[in-house]
């Protein structure tokens, strides 16, 4: 099966269509969360997703802020502010969608799939070999995609000498999967490993291959947007350069 991973969309539709674009056709998608957050088109986005063939999505932590599970003072001034502006305008129909989304880790093919970390799905961060070797224990097939950090990366446990690495894959890369590993397909809507272009990842269960890839896409239009309906100039500034 050819599948598409995508995670933090960030209500960047012109992002997302981009990566939709760029991927080509798909057996399955499998969303790890975070439609919303930060950008200017969380109806858009929800609407496009939810239309996504054989579709496997799971909540991230700004999602689960919107629909009330957790507080908005859990995020700081510029993700808040937006966060607000997203639930005043989401459709009943977009919520309801988010609603019925689980924020635990699903298990599909050889793959553990999370938003943010296998022990802690919806807010752990998994950013350096430390925080990867901790949650190799908290996971039993051979690979488990996580997003959140924004991060295009892969992490590998060598069982024999139980060491972390992180692994030096960019995109364009074909990756043949070998056990165990955790990776992270990046994110479309506010990368921030310094590429602005949209980032995401094909999976071939049948091959175990990862490619990860990127898609540019049309960013001072985006930007527009951010600016005309009055969300923080700061979520602007970053898209540009990918931080
Ligand atoms: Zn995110």
């Amino acid at each position: 099966m050819r599948i598409l991973v995508i995670s933090d969309i960030h209500a960047n539709y012109t992002a997302l269509e981009a990566v939709l674009k760029d991927a080509g056709a798909v057996d399955e998608t499998w969303c790890l969360g975070d439609l919303v957050g930060y950008g200017p088109d969380p109806n858009a986005v929800i609407e496009e997703v939810r239309d996504i063939a054989n579709l496997t999505c799971l909540l991230g932590n700004h999602d689960v802020a919107v629909i009330g599970k957790i507080p908005f003072e859990a995020f700081n001034g510029d993700a808040r502010r937006t966060l607000e502006y997203h639930e005043k305008v989401l459709t009943a129909d977009n919520m309801n969608f988010l609603r019925s989304l689980p924020s635990n880790l699903k298990v599909r093919e050889d793959a553990s799939l999370v938003h943010g970390s296998p022990r802690d799905s919806v807010w752990e961060y998994i950013l350096n070999t430390l925080s990867a070797r901790l949650n190799f224990d908290h996971f039993t097939t051979p690979w488990c995609m996580v997003g959140h950090s924004h991060l295009q990366c892969m992490f590998r446990l060598d069982e024999r000498t139980d060491r972390v690495t992180l692994e030096p894959v960019r995109a364009g890369d074909r990756v043949q999967l070998k056990p165990r590993l955790i990776m992270n397909p990046g994110s479309v809507g506010q990368p921030r490993d310094r590429d602005p272009r949209a980032a995401y990842a094909i999976y071939d269960s049948t091959e175990k291959i990862w490619e990860p890839r990127r898609a540019a896409y049309d960013i001072p239009e985006v930007q527009k947007r951010i600016r005309e309906v009055g969300l923080p100039e700061k979520h602007a500034i970053r898209i540009a350069e990918g931080w």
